[in-house]
């Protein structure tokens, strides 16, 4: 196997130091009925003509740092060491970016799936980052620490609803934010519901420059920019997906306003532009620094 050099990439969004932070990869078969209400055939001519193997999917994990006024915030905490082998890259990319768990102030977390936060605990279960305040949506936390949820849920979620409990009992500094608020000065909360109840992406604004953190609108949008009626199995509620995603697109489309995307390819930054009814995903170029 041919190394790798260190999966960081640093980038400015006005006074802000962004750092992409890769968690790592996955190559799995697909499940049958991937996409909602599209044909097995559809679904694989697509997804090969994006570089899948035959019946493969392909999932990338990429968190983002943001420093700022000597504060380093981490926005959302990928697998860690509680992942698949492939993952679990954060903190030895965290440490190659030149910094440590140690120095994390505080973590903004989308949404609860196990790519997101399964990395706020160590192995042994105590906090990975002992330092920091994790922030988590108000609606996101309603829905996954209700025992009522969890009682009437499908068996396919209840992994979910028992590591959300398992996350948040080791944590000790838990702050639940509201969709719009402004949870810390340049860094606000927006509404986009549907993948999981609560999730929630992040405005980050600075010195007239912006950066839209898009979590998970859709996984690869290499993929889902051409397609964004698609309803993927990951998704609790596929209508509202597409809603919240058509509508973050049309925010952005044509802008010069990025996006930071952690299911995008390496290093997850880039724009979206509209082609038709659809739109289209162009990575930004490596060490160009937007405007
Ligand atoms: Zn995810």
């Amino acid at each position: 196997m041919p190394m790798h050099p260190p999966g960081f990439y640093k980038t400015h969004v006005g006074e802000f130091t962004v750092t992409a932070l890769h968690d790592g990869v996955i190559v799995r078969d697909r499940p049958s009925g991937f996409i909602k209400d599209v044909d097995e055939a559809t679904i694989e001519t697509v997804l090969s003509q994006a570089g899948f193997g035959p019946g493969k999917l392909v999932l990338t994990f990429t968190a983002f740092a943001v420093e700022s006024d000597g504060q380093l915030l981490l926005i959302d905490a990928g697998f860690g060491e509680n992942g698949p082998a492939t993952t679990g890259k954060i903190g030895a990319n965290l440490d190659a970016a030149g910094y440590s768990a140690d120095d994390i102030d505080g973590i903004l977390i989308s949404h609860f799936h196990a790519d997101h936060i399964a990395g706020l605990i160590t192995k042994e279960g105590t906090p990975a980052y002992p330092g920091a305040a994790v922030y988590v949506p108000a609606p996101e936390w309603n829905f996954w620490m209700s025992d009522d949820q969890m009682t009437r849920a499908p068996a396919g979620l209840q992994q979910t609803f028992q590591l959300c409990r398992k996350v948040f009992g080791a944590l000790g500094n838990v702050r639940k934010f509201a969709w719009g608020d402004e949870i810390l000065p340049g860094i606000s909360s927006v509404k986009a519901p549907g993948h999981t109840p609560g999730m929630t992406a992040f405005d980050i604004r600075s010195q007239g420059e912006r950066l839209l953190y898009v979590a998970d609108v859709s996984n690869n949008p290499t993929v889902f920019a051409h397609h964004p009626d698609w309803q993927a199995i990951f998704d609790i509620d596929g209508l509202d997906a597409v809603a919240t995603r058509k509508k973050l697109f049309d925010e952005v489309a044509g802008s010069n306003v990025r996006i930071a995307y952690f299911h995008a390819p390496f290093p997850g930054l880039g724009f979206v532009a509209r082609v038709g009814e659809t739109y289209t995903y162009l990575p930004q170029v490596w060490g160009v620094e937007a405007s």
